[in-house]
């Protein structure tokens, strides 16, 4: 069975790794639903293309998914929901003691609660159809740990946790559930770093990657959208249909390390 055809509904698919993914289902002829948390003139127009470029029906349903009303109305708004990518993401550095408490509760909701919201009003519409993939886009640190990064990382693992128990009360449907876990990936939010490191620094744009950015990712290559979307339409292929209550990383060998 492949993804023709079928709805996939992306959250934070706006920009970066969401819009990758977004790009490549479209590509692989699903019909996708676009999530922001505002239905901006650039989104519209994000939408319009995507539709043009691949011939499909693209949607755009504006959600804030901090907040949990409004993850399961982004679901009830898509109507139909094969494929579900649970990828909006934010982070905030500083160390546990500093750590705004308020930051703390926005991270775990965007980055942990809106999948588990996303997913309980999603299984239903799967089991509905008889097939579904729920595919949570977690990180290297939701395998491992880094100072300073207490609540993105607390998130990531729990939605790597997340994912094994919705793949347990699956375990039996044609529907399975898995954790990709990038290293870095080339996104606009990780360009934008690049110039103010040079510049902090006076190293050049390859020292930066190298030696700042890439130091944990023993490849000393960013991974990209592309081969996240990929990895994505991988999983919801017929040759990963054992394939479930795992992660799959996709981080250069930072894990092997
Ligand atoms: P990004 O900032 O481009 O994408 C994050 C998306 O989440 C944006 O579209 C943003 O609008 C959306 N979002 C944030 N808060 C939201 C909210 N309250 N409601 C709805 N949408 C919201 O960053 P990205 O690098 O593309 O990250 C995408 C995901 O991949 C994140 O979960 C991130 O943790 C994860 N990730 C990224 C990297 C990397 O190197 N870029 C590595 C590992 C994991």
């Amino acid at each position: 069975m492949s993804v023709k055809g079928k709805t996939a509904v992306i959250t934070g698919s706006t920009s970066g790794i969401g819009l990758g993914i977004a790009r490549s289902l479209a590509e692989a002829g699903a019909n996708v639903v676009l999530n922001g948390r505002k239905a901006t003139d650039e989104a519209r127009a994000l939408r319009d293309a995507i539709s043009r470029e691949f011939g499909v029906t693209v949607t755009l349903v504006a959600a804030d998914l901090s907040d949990p009303d409004a993850c399961a109305a982004l679901i009830a708004q898509a109507g139909r929901c094969d494929i579900l990518v649970n990828n909006a993401g934010i982070q905030h550095v500083d160390a546990i003691p500093e750590f705004p408490r308020a930051k703390w509760d926005q991270i775990l909701a965007v980055n942990l609660s809106s999948a588990f919201h996303t997913t309980a009003a999603a299984l239903p519409l799967m089991r509905k159809a008889g097939w579904g993939r729920v595919i949570n886009i977690s990180s290297a640190h939701g395998l491992t740990a880094s100072p300073y990064k207490s609540a993105y990382i607390a998130a990531k693992h729990g939605l790597v946790g997340l994912s094994k128990v919705a793949a347990l009360e699956t375990a039996e449907e044609p529907i399975t559930c898995n954790a990709i876990c990038p290293g870095y990936v080339m996104t606009p939010l990780v360009e934008s770093q690049i110039p103010g490191t040079m510049e902090k620094y006076g190293m050049t744009r390859e020292e930066v990657l190298r030696d700042v950015i890439l130091t944990r990712q023993p490849s000393k290559k960013m991974a990209t959208v592309e081969q996240l979307g990929g990895t994505v339409v991988f999983l919801c292929s017929p040759s990963a249909d054992q394939i479930t209550g795992t992660t799959i990383s996709v981080d250069g060998g930072w894990t092997a390390l």
